[in-house]
């Protein structure tokens, strides 16, 4: 590195702690663009703790000697180091350095295509980091690696999400350039969702950022990204000096693989303007570094290039032979993008489904309760307009004779009948539909079933036409027990009618609590017209009625929502019941 600015000064001549001290806080602030001076100083910082026998500063100086391979292609080096000291970190609590052996970690596996294993390796780190102090430092960068993965992965509301999380840890954070790393995330997001203007006021910022801060790095990377946008607008002018003050930057240090980015960038407004031959000057510096240092998808995006300009010049045979060597580098990379596609296949089967599926499944259940209590409301409305028009034609007809009276009667009668009908459906399919949906209130208090059943009895009691009532018996020593007494008593309430209703001009029905040592028992008999072994089978599911009983009014669904109150009541229910002779719903609560 030619020239470091913004890099925090060392003086010499203190002890050795003191330097130890100075050397890491100078590693934590400029491991990032200060590869090389890190590296040394991470390395004398070593000495030093190996001399003081200092175990855990040498684990942190070591992460940065760690980033430095990583950071020169030699993953396997920088790997073996972290492996060593990574626990070591965790139990010292030097979350940033423990954060950056993670980072490095799932960004090799990133890089191998193993996308799952990189985002697992993040994740399990957030749940090592859970339930510790100050772990901000850490926090927000491994928020930045997962938006920086998203992005990859097209995913990009995920990635927005992740660079705020980010974003949003940042209060004292000293290392500027991942302040302005997370900031040039966010803004190629807004970039990616076609915010533009969102994309360059963020884009601006960052650029006063890095050269308040000496970035050069993010200064330059500012200046492309801003320049993109200006092209993007068609200002081509402004577009080029944009370009031209990125290149010039990255020259100044030397950033040859950058430099080419700049390069091609500006010798494409040199083509829309038709300078070609500015072009090509351009495009083969760039392709000269590119063969360097091994860019085969620049490379390859230059040959394309490069054989359009010798097609523009009439020079055919030159422009075939980039052609050429274009389609041979495709073919080429074609393999190893087949091969990352598989990885992100992967990630969409194994990774994403979990969380995203739980997350669409509420959405749906919600939608689903939304739905049903509209619908229902909506059917409710109609049904109410029919009801008091049926009302009125009996009011008007009164006037005519006696016996076109009677007829007229029967018909309304049939309306009316079959608007309760609908009317109650319409009240149970709202209930179901909360029910399927999860979205029921439970509240388990102490409950005197004694008391409890005796006031529903008395109820049930008064509103009997044929005079028949509920008989009670209770077995067993009394205690209390901790239920719903809302979700018991709809659960009741439905059984008790219809023992009534399915038992007309039979003896009383009868309901029994045996409080037995482990668990209490309510049952409701009747000696009614019972329920067929098969059609048993059958009865708790939605709509279902037994032929016997279609006859009686009622709409198929109480039982099925008495079973879930009673399963949300942590209890169970059943049915005993012999055709022709009774039955008797029983429901189970352990003690
Ligand atoms: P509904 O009574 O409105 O039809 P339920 O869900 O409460 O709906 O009951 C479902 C079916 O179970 C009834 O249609 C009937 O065939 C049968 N059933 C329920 N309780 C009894 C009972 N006490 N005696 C006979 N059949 C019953």
């Amino acid at each position: 590195m030619n020239k470091i600015k913004g890099v925090k000064k060392i003086s010499g001549e203190k002890d050795d702690i003191e330097k130890l001290n100075q050397i890491i806080n100078f590693c934590r602030d400029n491991y990032n663009i200060a590869h090389d001076k890190t590296y040394s100083l991470a390395k004398s910082g070593i000495e030093i703790c190996e001399k003081l026998t200092l175990s855990a500063e040498k684990n942190i100086l070591e992460t940065y000697l760690a980033f430095f391979l990583w950071h020169n292609n030699e993953p396997q080096k920088s790997l073996s180091i972290i492996y060593s000291i990574s626990e070591k970190l965790l139990a010292n609590k030097n979350y940033l350095e423990f954060s950056l052996g993670v980072i490095i970690t799932s960004l090799i596996e990133w890089a191998k295509g193993e996308v799952e294993l990189a985002f697992n390796t993040i994740n399990q780190a957030f749940e090592e980091l859970k339930n510790q102090e100050n772990t901000k430092v850490a926090i927000i960068r491994l928020n930045w690696t997962l938006g920086v993965f998203y992005f990859d992965l097209d995913e990009i509301e995920d990635s927005l999400r992740h660079y705020q999380l980010s974003k949003n840890s940042l209060d004292h954070e000293t290392d500027f350039s991942v302040v302005a790393y997370i900031n040039i995330g966010l803004a190629t997001v807004y970039k990616k969702k076609l915010e533009l203007e969102k994309a360059e006021k963020l884009f601006e910022e960052i650029l006063v950022y890095s050269q308040t801060n000496n970035i050069w790095m993010v200064e330059a990377r500012s200046y492309h990204e801003l320049g993109m946008l200006e092209q993007l607008k068609e200002n081509f002018d402004k577009a080029y000096r944009l370009f031209s003050k990125s290149y010039e930057i990255r020259l100044a240090n030397n950033a040859r693989p950058a430099m080419v980015t700049s390069l091609i960038s500006m010798a494409q407004i040199d083509i829309v303007k038709k300078n070609f031959s500015n072009a090509e000057i351009k495009l083969l510096q760039a392709l000269e570094i590119s063969k360097e240092k091994n860019l085969k998808p620049k490379t390859s995006i230059l040959m394309l290039q490069l054989s359009g300009i010798k097609e523009e010049q009439f020079k055919h045979k030159e422009s075939l032979y980039y052609l050429k060597k274009h389609y041979e580098l495709e073919k080429e990379l074609k393999n190893v993008i087949k091969n990352n596609k598989n990885a992100y296949l992967q990630l969409n089967y194994k990774v994403q489904k979990t969380a995203k599926e739980l997350e669409r499944e509420k959405e749906l259940s919600l939608l689903k309760t939304s739905f049903v209590s509209t619908a229902s409301h909506q059917f409710r409305t109609p049904l109410a307009v029919i009801q008091s028009n049926t009302e009125l034609l009996l009011m008007l007809l009164s006037k005519i004779d006696n016996n076109e009276l009677e007829r007229v009667k029967k018909v309304t009668g049939r309306i009316t009948g079959q608007i309760a009908k609908m009317t109650d459906l319409m009240e149970e399919v709202l209930v179901l539909g909360k029910l399927t949906s999860g979205n029921v209130h439970y509240e388990a208090k102490e409950l005197n079933l004694l008391e409890f059943c005796n006031v529903l009895i008395q109820q049930f009691n008064a509103i009997q036409e044929d005079g028949r009532i509920l008989e009670f018996k209770i077995i067993g020593e009394t205690y209390n027990v901790k239920l719903d007494s809302k979700l018991l008593g709809h659960t009741l309430t439905n059984l008790i009618s219809n023992a009534f209703k399915y038992s007309v001009g039979k003896e009383n029905p009868e309901l029994t609590i045996h409080f037995k040592a482990k668990e209490v028992v309510l049952s409701v008999k009747d000696y009614g017209i019972g329920i067929s072994k098969n059609e048993q089978l059958h009865l708790f599911e939605p709509f279902y009625r037994a032929d016997n009983a279609t006859d009686i009014k009622g709409t198929g669904l109480g039982l099925s929502i008495a079973k879930e109150y009673v399963e949300i009541n942590k209890g169970n229910i059943l049915v005993k019941s012999i055709l022709g002779e009774g039955s008797c719903f029983e429901i189970i609560f352990k003690r």
